[in-house]
């Protein structure tokens, strides 16, 4: 930049671009000499790419030297005057594409909201040499219609469709180019639009006593008008404070009550007022909110100061506090203390939806100067939240795994609650990044203090407190009196064996029901299994339906009166009688949440219950709703999935039950330890907040098994130690570091061949590393795509992460150029939850 300051205005610069598009590089445009002083990095543009397309990028940096192998095109447009993307932005972007093998521009992709991205919309317009006149061709009448329209002006295709009443708009528009009377571009929109609000105020010469007395004898003949006259003085007090006229009254508040639209209209065309338009937020206004008072318990504000002094050695530290004791409070006092120092704060959320109640509690804490950014936002608000960190606005933002591509410049304080949480990681698409190790990134680049909050730390940043990589600091009790709940194990086989249970409820878990109601107090009932059924099969062949599309069984919905598949969505009713045997004898085997609702239904006639799962908060607000009706006490039992085992905090819950903890604890996975431990004392935390101790039931025909063993005894330390070593002795994260390649194709031998291929070409790239595979995942098909897995595990210590991902990337590259596999979809997943 500095060098083109200095530069003559007339000398020819090229701009490097990233552009949103899956190439590792970026592009070299010309800047047209009418840009030269207006150009910078981070500022958005327009340019063509490739024949017909139409892109927005950003500017990276900005040189003299023309490119060697063909000629730059031009810029065609720049966006903004101030840049939107800093400098830090870009180095984060670049981190992140090196890191998970992908590109920039994918990552800026995810990176900017889609308000700051543009479309480009397809065109049609009158080719400039047509004429009716001398034209050989017939026309249809549609083209004819068509043609003189678009001799008015150029159409989209949307609206040429609405025009003709077409949806396919191929046929006519191929005709009509090829009879050459057309021409198709591409014209770029900016997506987002501000919104707006019609003001009135007095035109300028009317300012003054007099000029508005003499209005006054103009208009005391017109009551109607005097009165929006009147109506205006009383909302802006002009003759007091002559600014108040700048801003104006909005229209709306103007003509609220018996004030006239004509009357005004008449006084507009007078131009006794003026019309005006201004571009106003469409987040929350300002409001007065009451600072809660918080004094930090002893316990918190010991815990606190060590944080701080943490900080003073550490750039992350850890926070291991049990559920309730108050790591928000800890957090809030944090927070402020940043921003007071004039700093900006990051708040990591792994799902604003499911954590409602913490975003209410900070916006009572920090009103308005505090910015929400989630995916439940429009688009247009989330560009509002973009410019409002650009422009100082907030300094303080709550927001899920993507907020760590906002545009701060100053970060002080980062925080990352739940960090154990996997929401954090992006599946799909790239970059499949996670945001807590990106926040750990972003927290350097900023110098800034990166505090990792959680009940159930993982266990990789659980390892690193130990090894002093970061800092550690633990909460040992709940806030206030409130104390842990008493674990109860249900033993489901012995209930079986002696015929205690009832369907798949033990008798301990319905009496301890039945008791809790009987006591006005709340249950939360945690399976995490939606739908009705699991499976179903005929019992007399045993016939399983299966999904046509995946290689998993279907799922029995009841409200839906379907099976429905939980990969892919596809549906299909439940039949009458087996398709192989054609017995009658269809059962539906297991309990999801819907059946487990309707069981207990039966069991408890007179409580309320309701279902909080995929299904039941799919509409806006329903999961809002739910809560709502669970904290005000008109619901007596909640069922639901693993959301009702996230950041919820109820006054009245003595009872949460597990409902089956068997399923989470054996699945084959090297985390499904961990994640069992995790859930099962996430959703524990509930019960018993306040003043009752609560109780836990845990239905489970291993009551032996170590997982429960460290739960019943509250005993966290131990299973960590435990899980750390068993992940040191098979060499699994934190030891590891894993990087995962699923070879995907919807003909089975290729995608077996593509996979071998690669494992070959990798096991010459990087011979010394371990490579497992390829073989088939446990769900081997999904939507006609056959899997196959390759898995790379590479020694934490090891120091040329970054050159073997090189040559993990070209090996790909290599595979993908053999005509027999090349159609395979390759995607790398590094570090895979
Ligand atoms: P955690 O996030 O650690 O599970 P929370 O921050 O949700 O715990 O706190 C649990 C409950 O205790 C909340 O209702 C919170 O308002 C209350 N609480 C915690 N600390 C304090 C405090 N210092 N003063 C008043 N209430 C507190
Ligand atoms: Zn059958
Ligand atoms: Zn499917």
């Amino acid at each position: 930049m500095e060098i083109f300051e200095q530069a003559d205005s007339r000398s020819t610069f090229f701009a490097e671009l990233l552009l949103p598009v899956p190439i590792p590089k970026l592009f070299t445009y010309r800047v047209p000499f009418n840009l030269n002083d207006k150009i910078k990095p981070g500022l958005r543009s327009i340019v063509q790419f490739g024949d017909r397309k139409v892109l927005t990028g950003i500017i990276i940096n900005i040189h003299e030297t023309p490119p060697k192998e063909y000629e730059a095109k031009y810029i065609l447009e720049l966006l903004d005057d101030e840049p939107i993307v800093n400098t830090q932005q870009i180095k984060l972007f670049q981190w992140i594409a090196d890191y998970y093998l992908c590109t920039a521009g994918e990552v800026m992709n995810a990176a900017l909201p889609a308000g700051l991205k543009l479309s480009s919309e397809s065109m049609v317009q009158v080719n400039p040499s047509f004429d009716w006149g001398t034209t050989l061709f017939e026309y249809s009448q549609k083209e004819e219609v068509l043609v003189k329209h678009l001799q008015q002006e150029p159409l989209s295709y949307s609206k040429i469709s609405t025009l003709l009443g077409l949806k396919n708009l191929y046929s006519i528009l191929k005709s009509l180019v090829s009879k050459e009377a057309v021409i198709l571009y591409e014209e770029v929109k900016e997506k987002f639009k501000p919104k707006t609000e019609k003001r009135i105020r007095l035109s300028p010469d009317y300012i003054s006593h007099e000029a508005l007395e003499k209005v006054f004898e103009t208009l005391a003949a017109k009551p109607k008008q005097e009165a929006v006259m009147l109506k205006y003085l009383q909302l802006a007090p002009v003759l007091q404070d002559a600014q108040t006229n700048k801003n104006g009254v909005s229209k709306k508040n103007l003509l609220g009550g018996d004030i006239s639209e004509s009357s005004l209209a008449t006084l507009i065309k007078n131009s006794i007022f003026e019309e005006f338009e201004v571009v106003i937020s469409r987040l929350e206004s300002e409001e007065n909110y009451a600072l809660p008072d918080i004094t930090l318990s002893e316990e918190q504000r010991i815990a606190q100061t060590d944080i701080l002094k943490c900080f003073e050695t550490h750039a992350t530290t850890l926070l291991h506090g049990i559920t309730g004791s108050g790591k928000t409070e800890i957090y809030i006092d944090l927070i402020k203390k940043a921003i007071d120092s004039g700093s900006q704060v990051l708040y990591l959320l792994p799902e604003i939806a499911l954590t409602t109640q913490i975003v209410q509690r900070l916006k009572k804490v920090f009103g308005t100067t505090m910015g929400v950014y989630h995916s439940k936002f429009s688009d247009n608000e989330r560009v509002e939240v973009w410019n409002g960190i650009l422009n100082g606005r907030f300094k303080f933002v709550v927001g899920v795994r993507s907020s760590v591509f906002l545009p701060f410049d100053n970060l002080g304080l980062i925080i990352v609650d739940e960090e154990h949480d996997i929401s954090y990681k992006q599946q799909e698409p790239a970059p499949r990044y996670h945001a807590r190790d990106v926040a750990l990134v972003l927290g350097q680049m900023h110098h800034a203090k990166v505090l990792l909050g959680s009940a159930t730390p993982s266990v990789e940043s659980f390892y690193l407190a130990q090894q002093n990589k970061y800092g550690f600091v633990q909460l040992h009790s709940r806030y206030g009196d409130s104390k842990l709940p008493q674990i109860i194990l249900a033993d489901m086989s012995s209930e079986r064996r002696n015929k205690t249970s009832k369907g798949d409820f033990s008798r301990l878990l319905l009496k301890t029901i039945g008791e809790t109601l009987a006591q006005q107090e709340q249950v939360i009932i945690f399976q995490n299994r939606r739908g009705y059924s699991p499976l179903v099969n005929c019992e007399d062949c045993g016939w399983v339906p299966k999904c046509v599309n995946c290689s998993v069984s279907l799922t029995y919905h009841q409200h839906r009166h379907a099976m429905v598949c939980h990969y892919c969505g596809y549906k299909e009713l439940l039949p009458s009688s087996c398709p192989t045997c054609s017995s009658n004898r269809i059962l539906t085997v297991g309990y999801g949440t819907e059946k487990l609702e309707e069981e207990l239904k039966l069991h408890f006639q007179n409580a309320t219950i309701q279902r909080m799962d995929f299904d039941t908060t799919r509409v806006k607000s329903g999961y809002e709703n739910i809560i709502e009706q669970f904290e005000s006490g008109a619901t007596d039992i909640l069922v639901g999935t693993q959301m009702v085992t996230k950041g919820l905090d109820f006054d009245r819950v003595s009872l949460v039950g597990v409902f089956n903890a068997d399923r989470m604890m054996h699945f084959p996975d090297f985390r499904s330890y961990e994640r069992a431990f995790q859930l099962i004392t996430q959703v524990s935390g509930r019960a018993g907040r306040r003043d009752t101790a609560g109780k836990v039931i845990i239905q489970t025909s291993h009551t032996d098994h170590p997982i429960l063993n460290f739960i019943l005894n509250h005993t966290q330390e131990e299973f960590y130690q435990t899980e750390i070593a068993d992940r040191k002795q098979h060499a699994y994260p934190p030891f590891a570091r894993l990087i995962e390649i699923v070879v995907k194709h919807s003909d089975k031998k290729i995608s077996y061949n593509a996979s071998q291929e690669l494992t070959e070409t990798l096991r010459i790239a990087i011979p010394h590393t371990k490579i497992l595979g390829p073989g088939e995942p446990v769900v081997a098909k999904i939507r006609n795509q056959y899997l196959m897995n390759i898995l790379i595990k590479i020694p934490r210590d090891s120091g040329h992460l970054a050159d073997l991902k090189s040559k993990i990337t070209s090996s790909i590259n290599k595979v993908l150029q053999q005509k027999e596999v090349r159609s395979a979809r390759i995607v790398v997943d590094v570090d895979p939850v």
